[in-house]
């Protein structure tokens, strides 16, 4: 039997991206995945600059638009635009994107076995043996990285129960010549109508991606604020295509996605933003982390991966805590925050350096001074019965 250095579960943007960067660095990797290559995701598919930063290789051959505006309305009234001199972010297609991402980790040396679903796994002390289409695999490490609905969270015995999550409706539809050009560098985001959450049109090549999501229990109201948000943006529901509903997972802080030889990456670890439902940053950041993890495990360095998690505490979940108290005064006070969207050029730049990776939200807190003890208290006032 061959013994890998490390098997990666899943082959989505996190699990590619730990996959290329261990095996440019001449771990012997297999990354396994349960669908056929390539494949969709329900996903805008919006990757920010920030995200695409992260990444030490180019987008450039999957990308289809590239954004710089924003049309941003209220409970579907009252639009009004915003403009910014540079890139905001890129948009993809899920399908492209980690097709794409998953060449590059072959490119580096990976193995890769699509429609290679993982049925069962056992972590031991020294190796971890994984179960795929009648094969049996070993490894030194497993990279658990199969998104909202895998199982290795749970195998792994990171998770007992399902963990908190957002929820989220979309669809593509096709758009008429004449208001081709009004999307080709702009996306639609309506605030306050959904719970925790926005509607949003982002345009591809050929269509556009409109969805809705929000908590996870305004779940049964989605296909309703669906048909709002198109008729808004003048798109017929009922010619939507690939119409999916998903989960966006939210890790608790000090929940554990790091043991032994074993860790969790992207949507398994639940690092989605709360804020903005933005996973894709998180899912390559945290395979890269994951990565270096790896890294220093095989050379000997460490005893166990658990300096992975320690590394996603410090640099994911302390943005993701601040995310959550955003959300909540965002979402309490949704009409004066989209007004101060509107008028005020210092807070739409901020939150376009926030996009671009430019500042972070821990930067953004420590710049209210003395007023972010305010902020807190503001936030924990405005989380109350929010989030049921
Ligand atoms: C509707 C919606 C819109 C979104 N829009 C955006 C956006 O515009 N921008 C953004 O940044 N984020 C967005 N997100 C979040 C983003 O999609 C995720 O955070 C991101 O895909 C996480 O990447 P991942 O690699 O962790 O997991 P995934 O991309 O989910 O990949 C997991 C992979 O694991 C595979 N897998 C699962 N189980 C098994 C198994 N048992 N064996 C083998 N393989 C398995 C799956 O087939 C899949 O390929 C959105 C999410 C939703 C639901």
């Amino acid at each position: 039997m061959t013994e890998y250095d490390a098997i990666v579960i899943g082959a989505g943007p996190a699990g590619s991206t730990a996959a290329r960067l261990l095996a440019r660095s001449g771990a012997k990797v297999i990354m396994l995945d349960r669908a056929s290559f390539p494949r969709d995701k329900p996903c805008g598919g919006g990757v920010t600059i920030q995200a695409a930063n992260e990444l030490d290789i180019a987008l450039t051959p999957v990308i289809e638009r590239t954004i710089t505006k924003a049309q941003v309305s209220f409970r579907l009234g009252g639009a009004f635009h915003r403009e910014w001199p540079h890139p905001l972010a890129y948009m993809t297609q899920r399908c492209r994107l980690d097709a794409y991402l998953a060449e590059m980790a072959c490119e580096a040396g990976a193995d890769f076995r699509d429609a290679a679903q993982v049925r069962e796994l056992e972590a031991h002390g020294s190796h971890v043996i994984v179960r795929s289409n009648g094969d049996t695999l070993r490894a030194r490490t497993v990279i658990g990285a199969d998104g909202a609905n895998g199982i290795t969270a749970q195998a792994l015995g990171f998770i007992s129960e399902q963990r908190r999550a957002a929820v989220a409706l979309e669809g593509d539809a096709t758009i008429q010549n004449g208001s081709a050009s009004r999307w080709e560098d702009a996306i639609a985001l309506d605030m306050g109508a959904v719970p925790g959450g926005y509607g949003w049109l982002f345009p591809k090549g050929d269509h556009v991606n409109v969805g809705v999501g929000g908590w996870k229990y305004i779940g049964p109201a989605l296909r309703e604020r669906l048909s709002e948000l198109c008729a808004f943006l003048d798109l017929d529901v009922a010619k939507l295509t690939n119409l999916r509903g998903h989960h966006l997972p939210l890790r608790d802080a000090g929940a554990p996605i790091a043991r032994g030889n074993s860790l969790l990456v992207g949507d398994a670890a639940g690092l989605v933003d709360p804020l903005s439902g933005e996973g894709i940053h998180a899912a390559f950041l945290s395979g890269r982390l994951a990565a270096e993890a790896i890294q220093r495990y095989l050379a000997g360095d460490a005893d166990d991966l658990t300096s992975y998690e320690a590394a996603v505490d410090r640099q994911v979940m302390s943005e993701i805590e601040i995310s959550y108290k955003l959300q909540a005064v965002l979402f309490r006070f949704a009409r004066p925050s989209v007004a101060v969207l509107r008028h005020s050029d210092r807070f739409w730049g901020r939150l376009c350096g926030l996009i671009r990776g430019e500042t972070t939200y821990a930067e953004t807190q420590a710049r209210l001074g003395p007023l972010r003890h305010f902020f807190n208290g503001l936030a924990k006032v405005s989380a109350i019965g929010l989030r049921r």
